[in-house]
């Protein structure tokens, strides 16, 4: 049996998942003839009390359109030097939208209000324009960390007040939702867009959803058009993610579960010097000097394990729907044996 731990996107559809796929209605949704895929729009829209929302083959094509619907080229974007947007999409804020990113040093991923004041930039014609802040929620590279929503409140304020538009990169914002009990209503407030992935914790195949006011989405299905990301019968791969609204979100606190008791595990292992919090469903961890993450990796490999190496001594371990407890047993002793 092989275990992987690399990242919660590994996950297949289940059984059921796959019968709802299967059994979608679907239409041209280049003509918005999709019924499959309007209803998930619709439908995650209501959850987080926005008017209108996009499905795209990707989180790294919902982040892509809101930046590029929200700036204009030469501005910057505020955003934590961590960020998804800024490392892990290929350099596409300055590809596709000619911006470029004024990063802040947060707290594992989460900055503050002030932060943003001390970084936006007065009006001048020599100083870039700022106009658009994003938050990360959780963070993926701060260990899964995840913000309260009296700092979001603070954030949308100072922002706002500044004319800039507040992206929400919500990944994994409902892992975050689950550990604050706060409601995705109150974020749909504050944020003027929100990015939100299928295919991460909630175990769908393909797919992430932008929401924003009609006026935005409107610009945002211009733009996934010209990236190309204008499907037709999608509904199928929007089936998965609305069978994922109805029926995973509640599990998310054991993937959570498993994460501490892994990171618990960890902890005894003399190997290992560091570990960030593990406040969801991440673990990150610093190797000691006397061992490096490939190898680390290759040690649990040989044990069918898989997880992954994020930098020459950290290694990253993600928990998901397809990680079971007889699994978080193996892993355990696994652990304790290397
Ligand atoms: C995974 C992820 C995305 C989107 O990634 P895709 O693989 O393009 O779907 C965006 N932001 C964060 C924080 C992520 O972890």
């Amino acid at each position: 049996m092989l275990i992987d731990l690399r990242s919660d996107t590994v996950t297949r559809p289940t059984p059921e998942m796959l019968k709802y796929m299967f059994s979608a209605r679907v239409g041209d949704d280049v003509y918005k003839e999709d019924p499959s895929i309007n209803e998930l729009q619709e439908k995650t829209a209501k959850i987080f009390g926005k008017e209108a929302g996009l499905f795209c083959p990707s989180g790294t094509m919902t982040n892509q359109c809101a930046i590029k619907a929200h700036t204009q080229p030469g501005d910057e974007v505020i955003c934590d030097v961590s960020a998804h947007i800024f490392n892990y999409e290929g350099g596409g804020m300055a590809f596709n939208s000619g911006v470029q990113a004024k990063l802040v040093n947060g707290d594992r991923g989460r900055f503050t209000a002030k932060q943003v004041e001390e970084v936006l930039h007065p009006q001048a014609d020599w100083l870039p324009r700022t106009s658009l802040v994003c938050i990360e929620n959780t963070s993926n590279r701060g260990g899964g960390s995840y913000y309260r929503l009296q700092d979001v409140k603070e954030i949308a304020e100072v922002s706002h007040k500044n004319n800039l538009a507040l992206h929400l990169d919500g990944a994994r914002i409902f892992n975050a939702l689950t550990e604050t009990g706060e409601s995705p209503l109150e974020y749909g407030k504050l944020c003027d867009s929100i990015s939100v992935c299928f295919s991460k914790g909630l175990g769908a195949p393909v797919g992430s959803v932008i929401l924003g006011s009609h006026e935005f989405i409107g610009k945002a299905r211009r733009v996934r058009k010209l990236f190309g990301g204008g499907m037709r019968q999608g509904g199928y791969l929007a089936a998965a993610a609305i069978y994922a609204l109805d029926n995973h979100i509640g599990r998310l606190k054991e993937d959570h579960k498993r994460a501490k008791i892994l990171g618990d595990v960890l902890k005894t292992n003399s190997m290992i010097l560091d570990m960030l919090p593990v406040e969801t469903n991440i673990i990150i961890f610093t190797l000691s000097d006397g061992i490096t993450a490939e190898k680390f990796v290759q040690l649990l490999g040989r044990q069918n394990i898989l997880v992954s190496a994020t930098g020459k001594q950290t290694v990253r371990m993600v928990t998901h729907l397809d990680f079971t407890d007889p699994m978080l047993e193996i892993v355990e002793k696994a652990i304790k044996n290397i």
